[in-house]
């Protein structure tokens, strides 16, 4: 038998960012057991905030050459109220997100039964998509400036970013995508062509000129405030969707409230190229109100896992992940408190790895 091996680099950061990694890297090494084929071998950065407190920086200078002899990222959660939020966002995944080119931030918004909804006439068939959020670029370039600060005429500029080739690819692999889900063969463009004159109708040209290419696909283009609304009233005609960086973000925030919250939000940083490794994270921060006691929901990390996996080896077999997390959550027995449960973090991840040998 051939071994695939996989060198896995975590970084846990702040929060409840180490209580909610050990369970993902426990379903992983479940995983690997069952196969008998994988075997990964993790190396833990202390990189986050906690880190920054004590040496002024988010992770090392030549951290991103260090990440770069690893397959692929875990990323627990990184925020501390202490430290400002476009510090702690910027220094660290915003840096490796574009330090590693990972133009694709994908995000699906599924339902498991089990999971509790707040659209009441809506269940697990009607909220089954994936968003396409582009990753590197657009509204969070990163690209403006001050003008005259701290006089009446002061003035903030910030401008968006995108590039014909990050769009095409951004684009390409919503259509790619929207064929291997089988669901209705359809991209949603998300924009806002009609108020943002410049980027958004250039969004909308590499939309349809990407579209042509996949004349099996369906395409529709709504603007980001109808798409919000319409996740609200009718999020049963999605299959995939493609975004922008800025209004990725928000929508799948919006989508996690529809899959039951943040702790059921799971997301991957792809670098398609596979010429740096991916980043793998749960879309929930660092909690600060509940770290350190064991109250985390695992089930994002577990299912950000999953998805590593997914990118990693190309197996059919994760959906697996999913089932045995529906398992878990259909007992009712084993769940922390956010579903209204009395267990602990690492019991929901071990009751987890047992569903998953059950059913592998
Ligand atoms: P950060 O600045 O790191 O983003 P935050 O204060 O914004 O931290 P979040 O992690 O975004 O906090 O969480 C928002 C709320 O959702 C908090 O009340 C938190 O306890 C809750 N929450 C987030 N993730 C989970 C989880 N995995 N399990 C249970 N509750 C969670
Ligand atoms: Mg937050």
């Amino acid at each position: 038998m051939i071994m695939k091996k996989f060198k896995i680099a975590v970084i846990p950061g702040d929060g409840i960012g180490n209580e909610v990694t050990a369970e993902g890297v426990k379903v992983l090494n479940t995983y690997a057991e069952i196969k008998g084929n994988v075997e990964f071998s993790y190396e833990y950065f202390p990189w986050g905030c906690e880190y920054y407190l004590k040496t002024g920086k988010m992770m090392d200078d030549d951290g991103l050459k260090t990440l770069e002899a690893f397959d692929a990222i875990l990323l627990g959660a990184v925020g501390d109220p202490s430290v400002p939020d476009h510090i702690s966002l910027h220094g660290l995944l915003i840096n490796i997100r574009q330090g590693f080119n990972q133009s694709i931030n994908l995000r699906p918004i599924k339902l498991l039964q089990g999971a509790p909804c707040p659209l009441k006439d809506k269940g697990p068939q009607d909220i089954d998509f994936t968003v396409i959020r582009e990753n590197v670029e657009g509204e969070y370039a990163g690209v403006g400036g001050f003008r005259f600060p701290g006089r009446p005429e002061e003035v903030a500029l910030q401008t968006s970013v995108f590039s014909r080739k990050n769009t095409e690819k951004v684009m390409d692999y919503a259509f790619k995508l929207a064929r291997k889900r089988k669901k209705f063969n359809k991209v949603t463009n998300v924009t806002k062509s009609n108020a943002l004159n410049y980027s958004m109708v250039f969004w909308d040209k590499i939309f349809e000129e990407i579209a042509t290419n996949y004349k099996d696909i369906k395409t529709e283009t709504t603007h980001v405030d109808a798409v919000s609304m319409y996740f609200i009233q009718k999020p049963e005609v999605y299959d995939v969707l493609v975004a922008s960086n800025l209004f990725g973000d928000i929508i799948t925030d919006l989508g996690a409230a529809l899959q039951g919250g943040l702790g059921f939000a799971a997301s991957a940083n792809l670098n398609l190229e596979k010429e740096y490794p991916s980043m793998f994270e749960p879309v929930h921060g660092s909690a600060p109100d509940i770290k350190g006691k064991q109250l985390a929901n695992p089930i994002a990390m577990i299912w950000t896992a999953k998805m590593l996996l997914d990118f990693l080896l190309e197996e059919d077999d994760t959906e697996m992940i999913i089932d045995a997390i529906t398992a878990v959550l259909q007992e009712e027995k084993t769940l922390t408190p956010d579903l209204k449960g009395k267990a602990k973090t690492h019991e929901v991840g071990d009751a987890i790895c047992g569903k998953l040998k059950e059913i592998m």
